[in-house]
């Protein structure tokens, strides 16, 4: 396992331009339906699956399809056939978002990853900032545990970290232990102590974040406010001078989010870069083969 992660390393990346995806796949349910439904002799059923490339959206899918499922389970069975864990191969996909500060970093990891052939995969996806930002949003929620008040602080440094990729989070959060807007700061933050100012800007679009992050249809999101509606949060926005700033001036709360949106996402085209690991699908389907012959 650790030999297996050295090999894709993305520590030379900006913290937020990776996004990782992990599916199950069932072999049983693939070599089923190979053999019984398309009739294929196993040793041709098996030539086939090696080659067989699922696309990013059965990768990348948080709801899976089968012969794809997701499970936290130690010993998952299949939920389509019932199959066991010698049955399941892992696909861990990982998504980096093309652009200046991850260029360099990709090409060199591309050029390590051809030299392995078929254990990886490499695709390249047309999207846009706003795709990407929700993608990443995405990420965000799996990764916070909302129980534990240190979300609050989480998700800001995960917010600073995309917004400002050069500056060194780690160790400017470990003194972290509350975030304040400070009206003193034009723009930008300021550490003091253990707390973290933030621009009013910048304050208003780390709330926007976790209320994205967190925000349920009842509920509204949470936030280092507390709990906001979609109109408290636009209201306070409004109150920092966020809108006249960035020349919103429409009245419709709907729209006014989708235009902060677009402030924190940016706009424009943007390439998506996926790395597709598949080592484990090919042992396994190799294993699985074996007992089949
Ligand atoms: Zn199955």
């Amino acid at each position: 396992m650790a030999a297996q992660t050295r090999e894709l390393d993305f520590s030379d990346f900006p913290p937020g331009t990776v996004t990782e995806y992990t599916t199950l796949v069932c072999l049983a349910c693939i070599f089923d339906i190979f053999t019984k439904q398309l009739g294929l002799a196993p040793r041709s059923a098996y030539s086939e699956i090696k080659r067989y490339a699922p696309s990013i959206q059965e990768l990348t899918s948080r709801t899976a399809v089968r012969p794809f499922f997701d499970s936290g389970d130690r010993h998952p069975r299949c939920p389509y056939c019932d199959a066991a864990k010698r049955w399941h191969a892992r696909l861990d996909t990982c998504a980096i978002e093309g652009g200046k500060t991850t260029d360099a970093p990709r090409r060199a990891l591309f050029k390590l990853l051809q030299k392995k052939g078929e254990r990886f995969q490499v695709l390249e996806l047309k999207s846009n900032r706003r795709e990407a930002f929700f993608d990443w949003l995405d990420t965000l929620r799996i990764s916070m545990e909302f129980s534990s008040s240190d979300w609050l602080i989480e998700s800001t440094r995960a917010y600073l970290e995309r917004r400002e990729p050069k500056t060194e989070w780690e160790t400017t959060f470990t003194a972290v232990r509350a975030v304040r807007p400070s009206s003193r700061l034009s723009e930008g933050w300021e550490l003091d102590g253990n707390r973290l100012f933030l621009a009013p800007d910048l304050y208003n679009e780390v709330l926007l974040v976790q209320y994205l992050v967190s925000r349920s249809q009842e509920h509204g999101g949470r936030t280092l406010e507390g709990r906001l509606t979609l109109m408290e949060l636009i209201r306070r926005i409004r109150r920092g001078g966020y809108l006249n700033s960035h020349g919103i001036s429409t009245t419709d709360q709907f729209e006014i989010l989708d235009r902060l949106v677009d402030e924190v996402a940016g706009s424009g085209n943007l390439k998506l870069y996926y790395v597709v690991d598949r080592r484990e699908f090919l042992e396994k389907v190799k294993a699985v083969y074996a007992s089949y012959a």
